[in-house]
């Protein structure tokens, strides 16, 4: 189903609802698709290259797109509780907008971000921007940090801090990176119910992501040495 801006049943999103959620992802045109400035500030050569042939169809909502969210958050708020499930907002499907520091207006309320205009709600999100886990965030706010190519060190931070960092993985999903503890990040994508201080594995979706040269996908060394050499 589309609310014109959430999609609810991409296949992540109907695995939430073995888990008792409807999942729903905020898309909008990634980077500077939009022409209206980047809402990826953080993006990386490697990411922007596998996302743009993901998204590049979405529409470019950028203006408005507080105004756009609150509606279509309240919507997905009442069809949850049509079929009895909790709602898990995912606002960055495709961009890294800073939300929880974007004011919306609810009811002719205006709230300091979307989380505190719908407090039960659980967002979540991933983000390559590390400085957003510099202060603390709304407790229904749940951030990811996504590793992409040439970040290992913010990564390997921000687990040292506590906090949950996404890795694409090219192989078989192993179950430490660099001495950390991974789980399954495609088992569904409720973010929020993962434990803390771990590594999110995920699996590279489509063949541009598995043929990825950039180092947006991590490789063993064994590995990378071997997809350089081979033209
Ligand atoms: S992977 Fe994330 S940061 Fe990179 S272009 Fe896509 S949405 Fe933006």
């Amino acid at each position: 189903m589309q609310n014109r801006i959430y999609s609810m049943d991409n296949p992540k999103a109907i695995k939430a609802q073995g888990f008792g959620w409807l999942n729903a992802i905020h898309y909008m045109a990634p980077a500077d698709l939009a022409g209206v400035g980047n809402l990826c500030p953080a993006a990386s050569e490697g990411c922007k290259a596998l996302c743009l042939g993901w998204h590049s169809g979405q529409a470019g909502m950028a203006k408005g797109a507080e105004l756009n969210s609150v509606r279509a958050t309240e919507l997905a708020e009442r069809k949850a509780a049509r079929m009895g499930l909790k709602l898990c907002v995912r606002l960055n499907g495709s961009t890294d907008i800073v939300w929880e520091r974007i004011r919306v207006m609810r009811g002719g309320v205006e709230y300091p971000n979307m989380m505190a205009a719908f407090p039960s709600i659980q967002f979540t999100d991933y983000t390559k921007l590390a400085s957003r886990f510099a202060r603390p965030l709304p407790a229904n706010y749940s951030l990811t940090y996504s590793r992409t190519d040439g970040r290992d060190v913010d990564a390997l931070r921000l687990l040292s801090a506590g906090h949950n960092v996404a890795i694409v993985f090219s192989g078989e999903r192993p179950r430490q990176w660099c001495g950390v503890a991974a789980i399954d990040g495609d088992a569904h994508d409720l973010r929020h119910l993962d434990p803390r201080g771990v590594v999110v594995a995920l699996a590279p979706k489509g063949r541009a992501a598995k043929r990825d040269r950039t180092g947006f996908v991590w490789r063993p060394l064994r590995e990378l040495a071997v997809a350089i050499a081979t033209p």
